[in-house]
């Protein structure tokens, strides 16, 4: 029997976030928002306060010293994990009452905290449990499920019991719709859009249930590593905690194979890490470990099943065919979701590149990024010349094609890591990933040649199109106060300046001082691609492309100077520890006179370009044998690097006497 679904949006007893939860996602789209912010919004919670706290000195951080107040956790863990936290532990508040429905409550919590925790092993730099994105993603994907328990507990009761009794391998949210009308997927996005929550987050919960081919047709999809993941993870969740097994075995393994990559044994280790997850941390949500059965019990079990399965189906073959109506329908349902994800939310329909409220969005998530790695970034519009005119001549639908014509002319000339969107009628804006002053100069340039020798024609006719281009580089600094704002309205200033010189022409504007010139410029020569470079081991090219097949995962500065031996462990604790709000690692680190600024470029320079992982690219593509590979990377590291335990790990001496 179909419900109103106005009883729930309406219902009073809806699950709400406490204000700690509301401030800290206010806090995570400000721009300005500092830590001390962040700090001051926890500490007005004490219980959540106490509980990051306890995180925080859990075994998994492994910090060296135990943190006992909050300003420390919340620099060490980082504002994201800390806000993924505080936001857990709000929903498990919510989530643990004492009501006729109580195993039911218990039940979506289990199954949520083991989706959390299965999400976030799949994330390849995990922050910790509980502190991740996707830890976060799982455990909210199933928040319509709270929702609906709060809401109508006397149909969502019934069909929860109904479904457990029946041996049906129906998933749930197929027998919701079909039951009641609306599926926990519909519910918790609605919740999560009164919630205010990022995107990133809805659009997980979205694709939960989404079949493989959806999923892996998501490549190009900004937020297809959390939707994958949580989609994995819902997986693993079935499998630890309903009796649906057999289904959901299938599923991981269907989903491991063509998103993950993962053959059988890579599975297995996969649910032992989510096993051991949950006996680490399920306590700190709430869930009793003992609960979740370990991975083996459960594949025996679910092989059975499947064996059984099989038969069934092979004799029910008419049913078969009726189910796979029903599977290709529920495709072209989530096909059409995908469609619309994608065209509608993120990309312009004509151009098909990003629109402004998504380039907002990745600016501030890089002005974000740039600031913590101390990286530039460069903002750049082009707006198209007298385009009303050639609107005029040529007619609208030629405009159009001009539009499309210059999009790709963008997409073609920055690089992949370079974001290109359509800002307003015929103004495109890049956002560019570290560029030099000199670097981003020489782009505009070289777009502004591309558009102008375009030859787009209207029926016989030639049209010249031309744009013209302002530019911007900026270091984004600790004070770095609306940002994102600055560097738009700069670069604004800069096109207008273009238009007033005569159009089809780029003018550059820089926010760099000299102290940031000198520092960035420092460390770009002592990278290790220079390097090799000026010692004549490769041309500038063959190093430029080791160094994009290499892999970049960024490793703190802090951690950086411990392992090549600039500090000891506990200088650097030292200087972590008296980082102001936000100053950068390498930054307290010269106030204390701990590095030299000499010291600090050439941290960066390792932390840009992994050497090791350089030569490994190298060593891949057989451009290097392991011993020349071996040779080189050492003769780098001695000439960069202090003369102490280089590479050799830290091997704890007896102390004598
Ligand atoms: P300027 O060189 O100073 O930039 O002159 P302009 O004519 O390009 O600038 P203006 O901002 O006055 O006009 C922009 C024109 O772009 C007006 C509008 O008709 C046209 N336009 C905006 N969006 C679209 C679109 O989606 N398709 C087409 N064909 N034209 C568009
Ligand atoms: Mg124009
Ligand atoms: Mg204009």
């Amino acid at each position: 029997m179909a419900i109103n679904p106005e009883r729930i949006w309406s219902s009073p007893q809806l699950p709400t976030l406490p204000a700690v939860a509301v401030r800290l996602l206010e806090l995570a789209r400000d721009p300005e928002a500092e830590v001390r912010d962040v700090v001051a919004a926890i500490k007005a919670d004490p219980a959540i306060t106490a509980r990051i706290i306890k995180t925080a000195n859990s075994s998994f951080f492994a910090l060296r010293s135990p943190v006992t107040s909050i300003e420390r956790a919340v620099p060490l863990l980082g504002t994201t994990a800390v806000t993924s936290l505080a936001l857990s532990f709000s929903v498990v508040d919510a989530a643990v009452v004492k009501v006729p429905l109580a195993e039911h409550y218990r039940q979506y919590w289990r199954q949520s905290v083991v989706q959390a925790i299965a999400a976030d092993a799949l994330d390849a730099d995990n922050t910790g449990l509980g502190g991740s994105e996707q830890f976060l993603a799982g455990l909210l994907v199933d928040l319509g499920r709270l929702a609906m328990l709060r809401s109508i507990p006397n149909e969502y009761g019934a069909l929860l019991d109904a479904l457990a009794t029946s041996d049906a391998t129906e998933p749930l949210h197929e027998r919701e719709r079909r039951e009641l009308g609306i599926d926990h997927i519909e519910v918790g996005l609605k919740l999560q859009e009164r919630w205010k929550l990022p995107r990133r987050l809805a659009d997980a919960l979205e694709m939960h249930h989404a079949s493989p081919e959806v999923l892996a047709g998501l490549e190009k999809h900004e937020n297809a590593d959390v939707m994958r993941a949580v989609a994995m993870g819902a997986a693993a969740g079935d499998y630890f905690c309903t009796p649906r097994v057999a289904p959901a075995l299938e599923r991981m393994q269907m989903l491991g194979a063509r998103l993950f990559g993962f053959d059988q044994a890579q599975l297995t280790a996969y649910l032992e890490r989510v096993k051991a997850g949950v006996d680490e941390v399920g306590e700190m949500f709430s869930i009793d470990p003992d609960n979740i059965p370990h991975p083996n019990e459960l594949l025996a079990m679910a092989n059975e099943e499947l064996a059984q399965l099989a038969l069934r189906e092979h004799v029910a073959s008419a049913q078969a065919v009726a189910r796979s109506e029903e599977v290709e329908r529920e495709n072209r349902v989530l096909e059409e979701r995908t469609r619309q994800l994608e065209t509608h939310a993120l990309l312009d329909p004509l151009t098909n590149v990003f629109n402004r409220r998504q380039f907002d969005d990745v600016l501030q998530r890089e002005l974000d990024r740039a600031r913590r790695y101390g990286r530039t970034i460069g903002v750049m519009f082009c707006d198209l010349d007298c385009f009303k005119q050639l609107n005029d001549n040529y007619g609208h639908a030629f405009g159009d094609e001009v539009l499309k014509h210059v999009s790709s002319v963008l997409k073609s000339t920055v690089r992949t890591s370079d974001t290109v969107a359509r800002y307003g009628g015929e103004e495109f804006v890049v956002l560019a990933i570290e560029p030099t002053e000199k670097g981003i100069e020489i782009l505009a340039e070289r777009v502004r040649e591309r558009v102008e020798a375009c030859r787009i024609s209207s029926g016989e006719t030639p049209v010249p199109v031309t744009v013209s281009i302002g530019a911007v580089v900026a270091l984004p600094r600790k004070d770095a106060r609306g940002l994102a704002e600055q560097l738009l309205q700069v670069a604004d200033e800069a096109m207008y300046e273009a238009k007033r010189s005569g159009r089809n022409q780029i003018r550059t504007r820089s926010l760099l001082d000299d102290g940031d010139r000198l520092l960035l410029g420092e460390a770009r020569m002592r990278r290790f691609s220079r390097w090799l470079v000026r010692e004549g081991v490769f041309e500038l090219a063959d190093a430029a492309k080791a160094v994009l097949a290499s892999d970049t995962v960024w490793v703190r500065l802090g951690e950086l100077a411990v392992r090549y031996g600039f500090l000891s462990e506990e200088q650097a604790n030292q200087a972590l520890q008296a980082r102001a709000a936000n100053e950068r690692f390498g930054e307290a680190a010269r106030r204390l006179s701990l590095l030299g600024e000499a010291e600090v470029a050439q941290l960066l320079a390792l932390q840009q370009e992994s050497p090791e992982s350089v030569t490994a690219a190298l060593v891949e593509h057989g451009q290097l044998d392991q011993g020349e590979a071996a040779v080189l990377l050492e003769r780098y590291l001695h000439e960069h690097t202090p003369p102490v335990q280089r590479t050799a790990p830290v091997v704890p001496q007896p102390v004598e006497g």
